[in-house]
């Protein structure tokens, strides 16, 4: 890629479709893509044209797999964090009453495996949100 169509690390207007972040314009082998402003907590993509940069409008589609692995990776990442007992069982548990009540998914046990894509981006954007609220509050002790 010539040095003049080097995009790295440029904050764009885009939003990011998933949390509303800034986009940031980023070069990959297979060309450029936006990728979100609040990465890692947000792992959402858009393509851009490889000439003019410009978003292609659509996210980089995802498979409902890949999408539940990143929901189940949030969620575990969130309880982890967020629940410190010694009593992991519990732990997890109440983190799963919390997005139960938090989300409204009756069907939810911990496991992603049963949620449609929907509601598993609803997952990674409520988890996402309360584990940088509580790093955020962790960081200022
Ligand atoms: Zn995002």
């Amino acid at each position: 890629m010539p040095k003049d169509k080097e995009y790295k690390g440029k904050r764009t207007d885009l939003r990011c479709p998933l949390c509303s972040s800034p986009m940031v314009l980023q070069d990959a082998k297979f060309g450029p893509f936006y990728r979100c402003g609040a990465y890692p907590r947000c792992l959402e993509k858009v393509g851009a044209d490889k000439d003019s940069g410009a978003p292609l409008g659509m996210p980089v589609k995802k498979t409902t797999q890949e999408i539940r692995t990143q929901a189940q990776e949030m969620f575990d990442l969130f309880w982890k964090y967020h629940d410190s007992r010694a009593d992991r069982e519990c732990a997890k548990n109440t983190a799963i009453l919390w997005l139960v009540a938090a989300a409204g998914f009756p069907e939810f046990d911990g496991s992603v495996r049963r949620l449609d894509v929907n509601a598993c981006r609803q997952v990674i954007a409520l988890c996402g949100k309360r584990l940088q609220k509580e790093r955020k509050l962790a960081k200022k002790k």
